[in-house]
């Protein structure tokens, strides 16, 4: 038996989530620039090599595997690595395999989803208007995405929308977003948005919402009772009475989730960060490339959570101003 990773405060690492590409088709104003250079393949991890790394952090004791990106349905034959991970399903040692998109493939991707094993997806969506979703995404076409949840509804997947909380942009959809979720069936989870990345984001848009006014909003609409549903992650769930719907928010700027933390996450170069909000990373390429075996790989894991800090700082005191972070969400994977 391979002992289980336990990090030096205690907290069991259940949950890895690994990006397996940097590339997307969409250039949302939050999270990418509009000119992005992107990295050479040989710098990514093969679908070979992440097969390998997930199936160590499995044996491992990781139990839930979330894949994201950049766009991971636009990382060439995506499909292989996901019916790899199907067997770790079958043989009962993962419980959850599941992705975060942008939607624009699942229309194409979502029957070959559901029949590798995956159950649930998150679909990012802020504005449900097309003008604003062709400004905020860029690249996106919201009638596209829209067959996209619809193909993965049909396929059998549960579908959950994460929107980022803009100020001044989807302010004014917080409860049609609320009744397109009642009426579609879908989970709603809200993100306040973090200062990833270097961004000439424009003014108007990329504005800090905190969640905590757009839960004060939703609450003169709606009856919100707090659900004591923990995940081990930043997210803090709400029923509202009225439609028996469950809300979550996200709230990375705030410290409360740390002491549970149960996650770690992989860059599609291998680089294996600790904490979101932390810089510190381990090398797993190196290793992984060094040796077809993977004991120089389970030693750099295990040396690598042994370090895992006890959480992060998105403020004034270990990063650069407002805690900052140099990395685009693209980079490390949402
Ligand atoms: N492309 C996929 C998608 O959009 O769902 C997966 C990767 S994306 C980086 C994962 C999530 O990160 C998305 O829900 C996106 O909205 C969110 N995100 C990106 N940049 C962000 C930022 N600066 N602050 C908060 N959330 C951000
Ligand atoms: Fe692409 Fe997702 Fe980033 Fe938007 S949030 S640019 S869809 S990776």
């Amino acid at each position: 038996m391979t002992p289980p990773l336990i990090d030096p405060f205690q907290r069991a690492i259940s949950y890895l989530r690994v990006s397996v590409t940097d590339r997307c088709d969409f250039r949302c104003v939050y999270c990418m620039s509009e000119n992005m250079t992107f990295l050479p393949k040989r710098e990514l991890l093969t679908l070979e090599e992440l097969d390998r790394l997930c199936s160590a952090f499995i044996r491992m004791g990781v139990r839930k595997l979330r894949i994201t990106g950049g766009e991971p349905l636009v990382r060439r034959d995506i499909m292989t690595f996901f019916r790899g991970m199907t067997r770790h399903l079958e043989a009962g040692a993962l419980d959850e395999l599941t992705l975060t998109t942008n939607g624009s493939q699942l229309a194409r991707f979502a029957t070959d989803l559901y029949a590798a094993g995956v159950r649930r997806v998150n679909v990012s969506l802020d504005t449900l208007d097309e003008d604003k979703f062709a400004r905020v995404t860029r690249w996106g076409r919201l009638p596209q995405v829209l067959r996209g949840i619809e193909a993965a509804q049909a396929a059998g997947l549960r579908v959950k929308l994460n929107a980022v909380a803009l100020k001044g942009f989807n302010e004014d959809e917080l409860i049609s977003l609320t009744e397109w979720c009642a009426a579609h069936d879908c989970d709603l989870t809200w993100i306040e948005v973090m200062p990833m990345g270097d961004l000439e984001t424009e003014d108007r848009i990329g504005q800090y919402w905190a969640l905590s006014d757009l839960r004060a909003q939703l609450a003169q609409t709606y009856t919100l009772t707090d659900l004591p549903e923990r995940t081990g992650g930043p997210a803090r769930y709400v029923r509202l009475e009225e439609t028996g719907q469950k809300i979550g928010f996200i709230t990375p700027l705030t410290h409360n989730f740390c002491e549970s933390c149960n996650r770690v996450r992989v860059t599609c170069t291998g680089e294996l960060f600790m904490c979101l909000g932390q810089e510190d990373n381990a090398d797993l390429r190196s290793p992984l490339r060094a040796s077809d075996h993977d004991a120089p790989l389970e030693e750099a894991i295990r040396a690598a959570i042994s370090h895992k800090p006890k959480g992060h700082d998105f403020d004034y005191s270990r990063q650069t101003q407002g805690g900052q972070m140099t990395r685009h969400m693209s980079h490390t994977g949402g």
